[in-house]
């Protein structure tokens, strides 16, 4: 499908009309369709971004689509001051498939996470907490709200949007001993990732999850897990924590909920539910339209067989990723259910990306199509694709990375 509206040069009028808030490459997306996307000129691209993980049954899946056509032809938006039936559905759904007692709705992950802060500072306060602080980890991230650009401790954002919100404390990822150290009687909550996604798919170990559960706990200070990039599914459970074992008081959900349409969630035990009325809330929070999505969504996800089969895809990527990474001695690969990252032993992953979008296409193996790529990091590529992508579209990714790495060093670009 083409569209003649952009056809003469995207990259021109997005520079003339658009703010400029991260580097896009020259293509403008059409269509999508499982782990294909389509652009403005026809070509097709293997999807292993998927949204940075939000398509988590891919582009357009058939049950999602008919949830937003029915909804959208029966009621919108009655607004967050009215209950909605999806409301209440999804609000029932999520806490008992979760194990916690009550649900707040919003609509992106940094508002997901913006609502668990504001609940742990309140309760913090409810019990005995002065100055209510929250522990956090370097190389975190939890959007960029000015609460959860301030829990995410990135050097570069104070110097321009400071003074950042007092109250969070940073200590390294997956140094227990460290935690222990940082706890003050002032501290309410640890806020972690149990992988972080956008640091480069750097795994939590089970040691340090439960350890920080057992420190909260001896404490009397909340876990809250930001799982809006490892819930839904992603790891090859519902729920990051369900995979770890642990516990947590809060956790925050968002991305692969809506399947690409915004809706996010904070679940929490009743204990720490203590908004009161006028404290929190939000205009589109918990709309049936994002919540219907969100129900065909868990519909699908949340079954046995489909969590085995991402575990099992899963494996078949890491495999894949290990041996392309011992054939070209490039470096390792780590990841647990579909997300996953490779090395790079050069800071050569950006020209990979731009390759396998760009350059792929002219390879014969590759019939005039690109593949999409993700470089958290100089040297870390990060793969999320559809949580029901196929065996032969891993293989073809797998294909198509060796390709595009081997042309980059070869081409000696950086
Ligand atoms: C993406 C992400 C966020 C921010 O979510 P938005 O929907 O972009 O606001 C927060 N935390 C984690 C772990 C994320 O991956």
């Amino acid at each position: 499908m083409k569209s003649d509206q952009h056809v003469n040069d995207p990259l021109e009028e997005a520079k003339r009309f658009l703010m400029q808030v991260s580097p896009r490459p020259s293509m403008v997306a059409i269509s999508g369709k499982g782990s294909w996307l389509t652009d403005h000129a026809g070509t097709a691209y293997l999807d292993f971004v998927q949204g940075r993980g939000t398509n988590a049954l891919g582009h357009c899946a058939p049950e999602l689509s008919r949830a937003v056509t029915m909804q959208a032809s029966t009621m919108v938006n009655p607004g967050s001051h009215l209950y909605s039936d999806q409301g209440l559905q999804l609000a029932k759904v999520l806490a008992q498939t979760s194990g916690l007692d009550q649900v707040f709705f919003a609509n992106s992950g940094t508002e997901a996470n913006e609502a668990a802060i504001k609940l742990a500072r309140k309760w913090g306060r409810l019990n005995g907490r002065e100055n209510p602080e929250i522990l956090v980890f370097h190389d975190a991230f939890h959007g960029r709200s000015m609460g959860s650009m301030s829990a995410s401790v990135r050097p570069a954002w104070d110097r321009w949007f400071g003074p950042l919100a007092p109250g969070f404390r940073a200590v390294p990822f997956n140094d227990l001993a460290a935690v222990a150290q940082a706890f003050s009687p002032q501290v309410a909550a640890v806020l972690v990732e149990p992988v972080q996604g956008e640091a480069g798919v750097v795994l939590g170990t089970q040691y340090f999850l439960q350890g920080l559960r057992e420190l909260c706990d001896r404490n009397g200070a909340l876990l809250i897990l930001d799982e809006v990039q490892t819930g839904i599914g992603r790891l090859g459970s519902l729920f990051a924590f369900q995979h770890y074992g642990v516990r947590p008081d809060i956790v925050t959900a968002g991305k692969g909920l809506g399947n690409g349409f915004p809706i996010s969630a904070v679940l929490a035990t009743e204990a720490v539910c203590v908004f009161e009325h006028g404290e929190h809330g939000g205009t589109f929070n918990g709309g049936p339209l994002a919540c219907s999505v969100a129900l065909a969504t868990l519909a699908t996800v949340d079954s046995k067989p489909f969590l085995n089969d991402v575990r099992t895809k899963g494996t078949q990527l890491g495999l894949r990723l290990h041996s392309l990474g011992e054939a070209l001695r490039c470096g390792g690969a780590a990841g647990i259910g579909l997300m996953w990252r490779m090395e790079l032993n050069q800071p050569i992953a950006s020209a990979v990306v731009r390759y396998a979008m760009d350059g792929l296409r002219a390879d014969p193996g590759w019939e005039c199509r690109g593949l999409l790529l993700n470089a958290p990091r100089p040297n870390i590529l990060r793969f999320l694709p559809a949580l029901n992508v196929s065996t032969d579209e891993i293989d073809l990714m797998v294909d198509g990375l060796r390709r595009s790495i081997i042309r980059v060093r070869e081409a000696g670009v950086a």
